[in-house]
């Protein structure tokens, strides 16, 4: 059978996919529920060289590093500001170095290129349902009523993704990990010393603050713990959210508050996390990326594991002509990778009852330094190593 894809989803993993299977001569429409909504409506992430070696097996590594900066290694420091160790992403012998970009950025240049070669990209068409034909297909559906058919339907659509409750109805729904994450965007001339090549992460009193400088920019974040989600109810706005986050981290001697009374994009959010989904697979539908299998952004995996997935489902559907058993396939050839990717990393911020947060404090940069010293904090080379080729 020749195959037609069509991808929900495009994210990361949906335009990724759509790239590939161009690569493949599959032909692929690809369908986004959004409109482009520029840079700045997601976090900014840091690609491993996995994920570089990936988007190099369909030729857009090129693309992605004219709109990215290489950031080499993480340094690590209390909330006082002192220097408690520096953790390499280069590895051993490797000159790939890691490239950070906003999400949304690296989503828009994969579209572009998945259009360039060929696929159809159709934006503000959400995926409402999907049926499979007695001529061995799948129909989708959309909520303006429109449909589409394929001989394939690949779930690229995310956490939140509407493809896996049609796959795998008893697959469990997202849920809270136990911090508040906000993230955005300043302008590089505000007090935080510039670093280009570097990711500068404090463990401060009340919050942890990430940031690194690129051509202009801070990217930042702040995790803060929190035994309760934030809620739809509760307020988004800019200015309440700099001025907590400010308060949070004002006893702190990190470049934290200076960032953040500069920043221009303050997003809140909550940390999700997905339990194993039981099956990726129907014989004419699959998951991919997040929809399948959520990483913890801590593992600074998600995006990299997703590239990883829509390369080698083209292949199988490149090599196998039966839809059924290529997904079956890749199922098999991806599952336990992206488990153990997931495992290892899945850390909380806990506070022992009891113990005063200086103590708990001291005991935890001591621990950071000790695991930094130890090289236990260094990316597995199993995970980060791993290079996807074209055949
Ligand atoms: C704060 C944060 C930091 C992170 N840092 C890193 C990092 O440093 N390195 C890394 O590799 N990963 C990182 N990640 C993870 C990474 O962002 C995700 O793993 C990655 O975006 C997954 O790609 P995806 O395409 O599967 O999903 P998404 O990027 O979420 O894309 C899904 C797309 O599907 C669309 N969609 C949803 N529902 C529908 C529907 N019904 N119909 C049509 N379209 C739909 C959405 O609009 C979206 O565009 C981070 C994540 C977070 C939250």
């Amino acid at each position: 059978m020749t195959h037609h894809a069509i991808i929900v989803g495009g994210g990361i993993a949906g335009s990724a996919a759509a790239i590939a299977l161009r690569k493949a001569g599959i032909t692929a429409d690809l369908y986004e529920a959004r409109h482009d909504g520029g840079d700045y409506t997601g976090a900014a992430l840091r690609l491993p060289r996995n994920g570089l070696s990936a988007l190099r097996a369909i030729d857009v590594h090129d693309l992605v590093a004219d709109i990215s900066h290489p950031v080499a290694c993480t340094e690590l420091s209390s909330g006082t500001g002192r220097h408690l160790g520096t953790v390499s992403f280069t590895g051993d012998g490797h000159s790939e170095t890691p490239r950070t970009m906003p999400r949304a950025r690296l989503a828009r240049t994969l579209r572009r290129a998945a259009e360039t070669r060929g696929a159809r990209v159709f934006m503000n068409k959400r995926l409402a349902g999907a049926t499979t034909t007695r001529t061995g297909g799948v129909i989708a559906t959309f909520d303006d009523g429109s449909d589409a058919e394929g001989t394939v339907l690949i779930g690229a659509d995310g956490l939140n993704s509407t493809t896996r409750r049609l796959v795998s109805p008893t697959a469990p729904e997202p849920s809270y990990a136990g911090t508040h994450l906000v993230y955005g965007y300043a302008p590089a001339n505000t007090a935080a010393p510039p670093s280009p090549d570097a990711f500068h992460i404090y463990w401060g009193k009340k919050a942890t603050f990430g940031y690194t400088t690129a051509a202009g920019e801070i990217y930042w974040y702040a995790n803060i713990a929190s035994p309760e989600p934030l809620t739809a109810e509760q307020p988004r706005d800019t200015e309440i959210w700099r001025k907590h986050l400010t308060k949070l981290f004002r006893r702190d001697r990190t470049p934290a508050k200076n960032v953040i009374e500069a920043a221009n994009v303050i997003l809140p959010s909550n940390t999700r996390t997905l339990d194993t989904v039981p099956s990726w697979h129907t014989d004419h539908m699959v998951l991919i990326g997040d929809a399948a299998h959520a990483v913890p952004p801590a593992t600074e995996q998600g995006a990299a594991l997703a590239i990883e997935d829509a390369v080698v489902l083209a292949q199988f559907l490149r090599d196998q002509d039966e839809t059924a058993i290529a997904l079956e396939a890749f199922e098999a050839a991806r599952r336990e990778r992206v488990t153990r990717a997931g495992a290892s990393r899945r850390s909380r911020t806990t506070h022992r009852r009891g113990t005063p947060r200086w103590i708990e404090q001291r005991r935890r940069d001591k621990n950071v330094a000790q695991a930094v010293r130890s090289g236990a904090m260094n990316p597995p080379a199993w995970l980060h190593d791993h290079q996807t080729s074209w055949q």
